[in-house]
């Protein structure tokens, strides 16, 4: 089965594909989380995507798709994937429908977490990430602390900010890129009929375990 996340930077879909892929044991393909794992090696696509991420935009689709497509010839994702930043765009979007009918497959679930936009701002800056790139845990300064200030609950690494939400000009960029490339992607997947009813994102009172619990549910139902 193939579920994509979608929303917004901050609205917790990262955490919720999270949550999913402990369930159900598929992979949560994060093409931000391949990316920055690229560069914190200095490979060649890692410096490359670098020049595009630090600046907010988007990594270009001739990087972008073979990396993709590569990850999803991978054998852990036989049963099922949920992708989490991938499609970004309908051209990302009709590529993907491409490589999925050439397996028969298709996009079976949609997920679009939405956040008022004041909050989003707010929790980008406030957001954490684990500095150990296998552990990857994400925390949120004011919704989901670390047990000890900078350091993971997870793997005891060192946690700090994700350089692409501490340049206010990348923030803005991301938010403007996802506003105008990314969000026609609801109405695209509405008429293919895969759109899960629009879900609120995380907040601190569930951090995402009842926005997931709604998603396994829909997923058992198909
Ligand atoms: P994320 O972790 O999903 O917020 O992604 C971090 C950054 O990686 C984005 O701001 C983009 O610069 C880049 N990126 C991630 N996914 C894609 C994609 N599907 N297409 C192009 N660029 C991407």
């Amino acid at each position: 089965m193939v579920v994509i996340m979608l929303g917004a930077q901050g609205t917790g879909k990262g955490t919720v594909a999270g949550l999913i892929s402990q369930e159900t044991k598929w992979p949560q393909v994060s093409t931000g989380d391949i990316f920055r794992k690229n560069i914190s090696e200095k490979t060649e696509l890692g410096i490359e995507a670098d020049k595009y991420i630090s600046k907010g935009n988007l990594v270009p689709d001739t990087i972008t798709i073979p990396m993709v497509k590569d990850r999803l010839k991978e054998q852990d994702v036989k049963d099922g994937v949920i992708l989490d930043g991938f499609p970004r765009t309908i051209t990302q979007a009709e590529k993907l429908d491409e490589m999925l009918s050439k397996e028969g497959k298709k996009v079976d679930l949609v997920i679009n977490l939405t956040t008022p936009m004041e909050e989003i701002i707010d929790r980008i800056i406030t957001r954490r990430v684990c500095t150990n790139q296998e552990c990857k845990a994400t925390y949120n300064t004011k919704l989901h602390p670390p047990k000890i200030e900078g350091i993971c609950d997870k793997c005891g690494s060192p946690l700090k900010q994700r350089e692409d939400d501490t340049d206010p000009e990348a923030i803005k960029r991301r938010l403007e890129i996802y506003e105008k490339q990314t969000s026609p992607l609801v109405e695209y997947y509405k008429n293919k009929g895969v759109l899960r009813t629009e879900l609120v994102s995380v907040t601190a009172n569930h951090l995402g375990k009842d926005v997931a619990d709604e998603v396994l549910a829909d997923i058992n139902k198909k």
